[in-house]
């Protein structure tokens, strides 16, 4: 009986992906839509937006433009097209398989995530990423990391110096660096980075702390590592055992007056901030549950052993003796002020949440942050750039994240407007995907599959 059973959920399984869009060579026509062009708040009404070989030709009034007879038409009327959404902190599975790592590069894209940034790199993520650029994996536009540099795999500075080197080499598009790393080994590291020209993104070490990251050019800090840490007075005395995650555990000692000047240097040095707030707000905070997350509806395109992991991460977590439950409140208001006072000052924010770490389903999650980001005081507008706009600059990739004449077509149509509410980001309609359209049907079947399995 159960090998019958699990002979069709593979047969379910086998159907979804036999399903794939195939790449649409004529033209695409979203008609009478309302564009979100992301250039600056605003929305254009009633457009037709034409694209062709992934690439938008043509968005003006509708009607004003003419399209081939045989192009797709996608009615737009009363819906929203805004530009795909970026990933900053995703994880790809680092595993010598690529199999599991089709389903998760497929949850992001089925949420209208169209480009994500692997933070924990695998020899294996480079296949990945070629398979997505040849159109063999339906997945995002894939920006990975080397596998992790931290205090084990990088011991002495000449590890330091040769790590760098062989990671360019191997093609990774930069470095991931998690906590454990020396004052000593970091800095050969950043030095050689500079040498090499390849940019180093990710966990601030206890032992350099974030003025060091910061002077050093990171290209991207994420989870706001040391940043809490930088704001406690005698921080040098204290041992990193005491800090707790991202400094939780010492963030009643934080002097708010010193957040200014954290904010000028990180402006200063053009180094750009992926808060990753949903790991606060969901692992962290009392106020969420672990029982009612691991409730949420997303949950059921997770493996149940990996939802009792979660569940487990936060009951340990709040069972912790250093636990306490108003002072993780602060310390998450505290949080959601950094990040507001960044938007404020120009130091620039990329929308990144960590899926899959605890609660954070890969796709889903990243609405999620999109919303606690509006918590924390941006507006939606602001919140949606972090993911689009923001993005196309960070990687200096013209246009991407923009809708216009010569953008990248990455596109998300909802059925609402998220510059009202920016929970209308999961009112997804379709998603195209240069030459590939996502349609609703397709993505309701395919998530149906991605469930059967679990
Ligand atoms: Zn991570």
């Amino acid at each position: 009986m159960r090998s019958i059973l699990s002979l069709l959920l593979l047969l379910v399984v086998n159907y979804a992906i036999a399903q794939l869009p195939k790449d649409i060579d004529r033209e695409i026509v979203f008609r009478s839509v309302n564009v979100i062009p992301m250039d600056s708040e605003r929305v254009l009404e009633n457009q037709d937006v034409i694209v062709k070989n992934g690439t938008i030709t043509s968005v003006a009034a509708t009607g004003t433009v003419k399209y081939s007879k045989e192009a797709m038409i996608v009615d737009g009327k009363g819906k929203f097209l805004m530009p795909g959404l970026a990933e900053m902190h995703a994880h790809v599975p680092p595993v010598n398989d690529i199999e599991p790592m089709k389903e998760v590069v497929l949850l992001f894209a089925l949420n209208g995530i169209t480009t994500i940034r692997g933070m924990l790199g695998h020899p294996k993520h480079l296949e990945l990423r070629q398979k997505i650029n040849s159109g063999e994996i339906l997945g995002p536009r894939f920006i990975t990391s080397g596998p992790s540099l931290n205090g084990n795999s990088v011991k002495t500075t000449q590890n330091a110096i040769d790590s760098v080197r062989s990671q360019k080499k191997a093609g990774y598009d930069f470095m991931k660096l998690h906590p454990g790393l020396t004052k000593e080994n970091f800095a050969a590291l950043a030095v050689e980075a500079k040498k090499q020209k390849h940019p180093f993104a990710g966990h601030v070490s206890f032992d350099v702390g974030v003025w060091r990251a910061i002077a050093a050019g990171y290209a991207t800090i994420d989870h706001l590592d040391g940043f809490v840490e930088s704001l406690v007075p005698g921080i040098e005395s204290i041992k990193e055992q005491e800090t707790g995650l991202f400094g939780m555990f010492i963030g009643k000692q934080a002097d708010e007056s010193k957040i200014p000047a954290l904010i000028t240097a990180l402006k200063r040095q053009n180094i750009w901030v992926v808060p990753t707030q949903a790991l606060a707000e969901r692992w962290m905070s009392p106020s969420r549950d672990a029982e009612s997350l691991a409730q949420a509806p997303e949950m059921i395109y997770m493996n149940k052993n990996v939802v009792t992991t979660w569940l487990n991460n936060k009951k340990s977590l709040v069972g912790n003796p250093k636990y306490n439950a108003s002072e993780t409140e602060s310390f998450i208001k505290l949080r959601r002020k950094l990040i507001l006072e960044c938007q404020k000052n120009g130091v620039g924010l990329l929308l990144g949440c960590d899926a899959p770490q605890v609660f954070n389903v890969p796709g889903f999650s990243t609405h999620h942050e999109l919303a606690y980001l509006v918590d924390a005081g941006l507006t939606p507008f602001q919140a949606l750039q972090t993911g689009t706009v923001n993005v196309g600059k960070f990687l200096k990739k013209k246009d991407l994240g923009l809708i216009k004449k010569g953008a990248p077509a990455d596109l998300v149509l909802l059925g609402a407007n998220p510059l009202e509410t920016i929970r209308n980001t999961e009112n997804i309609e379709g998603v195209l995907m240069g030459k590939k359209w996502l349609s609703k049907e397709f993505i309701t079947e395919s998530l149906k599959a991605i469930a059967a399995t679990k």
